[in-house]
């Protein structure tokens, strides 16, 4: 059976590249990096320039890179550590409605520490409006979070002039940069912000590894606590493979990123166009501009996302409904509530998200099973019976 998998949001295949960089780290070169003999040496010395390359890449300095395990845990460490480091300002703390886990869940536990939270609105694309933080912001917001781009549906946020509010009234900025990094172009000095995160995972490099970046002369307090790595910020033997993965990746990411931002977004704009010419009663959820190339995101009206998540699998068609680290759960996706989406719009919608081994032909075969499936699950369904038999009103 033909298998397609539509869901680089939620992870990308090792790049082969990537992996032949990795793979002497496992094997002859396995020394821990902070061990004083040649075979420490030589995975100290991978580190040393695996950081050096990303700071290049991203315009930055070497000593402003932080490995981590991964997205969620940079995004920990920016806000715990952010917060406390900077309580003496003001406890509180702002951030969105469409935030990942990582960050809202983050909140959760500093609002049981007493710290006051204010989770921003956004509009119905999915976009905060510097407005919003405008009005919100006070004198005792130390630290504001806002992701560069949202995972479920793509919206891109306008970090710069967030970071810039955040600014001037003494507060610093994080933004969460894992859907972003390596799918458009990412200037961390021009959009002036304080940390950064992103993951390896979701620009074809390994999962497990991360990267929190910190200006310099900021300070959050420690995550991780234990031996001296990252330069005694971080806790936890290097990953060595990890890293040189991860540098290797966002290499080829970033030296590749136009012509991936091309081919993924011409596959994606010729698979919503179709959609919206061969399914009635869909509603493209998002901002149609202001988007990531890799994402769609539809509410089919009348059936259940997980029913056609289900009947697609079948097909050989991966794809998503909600975040994958929300799927499993039934709640309607937090993302597409906040957009003013009914529920019931919610729980019928799905994620495909492309990559750049996604074909023309995988997205004509997917376009197909997609048209019959909706089709039976909607014959299938008593609320479009009742549609059909009332001349189309419900
Ligand atoms: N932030 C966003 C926006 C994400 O999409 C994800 C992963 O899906 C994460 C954070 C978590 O990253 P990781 O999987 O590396 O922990």
């Amino acid at each position: 059976m033909k298998r397609v998998y539509l869901d680089y949001s939620a992870t990308t295949p090792l790049e082969p590249k990537v992996l032949e960089a990795m793979t002497p780290y496992f094997t002859e070169m396995f020394g821990n990096a902070n061990s004083m003999h040649s075979f420490g040496q030589e995975g100290a010395y991978a580190v040393d320039e695996s950081r050096r390359k990303i700071a290049e890449l991203l315009n930055v300095k070497p000593t402003e890179i932080y490995f981590t395990s991964g997205g969620t845990e940079a995004d920990n460490w920016a806000l715990k550590g952010g917060a406390s480091a900077y309580k003496g300002k003001g406890k509180h703390i702002i951030t969105s409605k469409i935030e990942h886990a990582a960050i809202l869940s983050s909140c959760a536990q500093l609002e049981q520490e007493g710290y006051r939270v204010t989770y921003l609105p956004v509009d119905k694309g999915g976009i905060v409006h510097p407005e919003y933080l405008e009005q919100a912001i006070d004198d005792e917001t130390s630290i504001v979070s806002i992701m560069l781009a949202n995972n479920e549906i793509g919206s891109i946020q306008p970090i710069k002039e967030l970071a810039a509010i955040a600014h001037r009234r003494g507060a610093i900025f994080h933004t969460d940069a894992v859907q972003a990094m390596g799918s458009i172009p990412v200037d961390i000095a021009d959009l002036g912000v304080d940390m950064m995160s992103f993951s390896g995972h979701k620009f074809y490099g390994p999962k497990g590894i991360g990267v929190l970046y910190i200006k310099g002369g900021i300070k959050p307090d420690k995550l991780i606590a234990g031996g001296h790595q990252e330069r005694t910020r971080r806790g936890g033997t290097t990953n060595v493979p990890a890293v040189v993965g991860i540098s290797k990746a966002l290499e080829l990411a970033l030296n590749h990123l136009d012509e991936n931002y091309r081919h993924v977004k011409a596959v994606r704009d010729h698979f919503v166009s179709e959609v919206e010419r061969r399914i009635p009663h869909v509603i493209y959820n998002g901002d149609r501009e202001k988007r990531l190339p890799q994402n769609a995101n539809f509410a089919f009206e009348f059936i259940e996302g997980e029913s056609l998540l289900l009947r697609l699998d079948l097909s050989g068609i991966a794809c998503s409904s909600g975040s994958a680290c929300s799927s499993g759960s039934l709640e309607p996706s937090h993302v597409l509530l906040a957009t003013g989406l009914p529920v019931e719009r919610a729980h019928g919608s799905i994620r495909f998200s492309f990559g750049k081994n996604t074909t023309m032909e995988d997205v004509d075969y997917v376009l197909d099973c997609l048209c019959k499936t909706v089709n039976d699950l909607r014959n299938l369904s008593p609320l479009y019976a009742e549609f059909t038999h009332n001349g189309g009103k419900l």
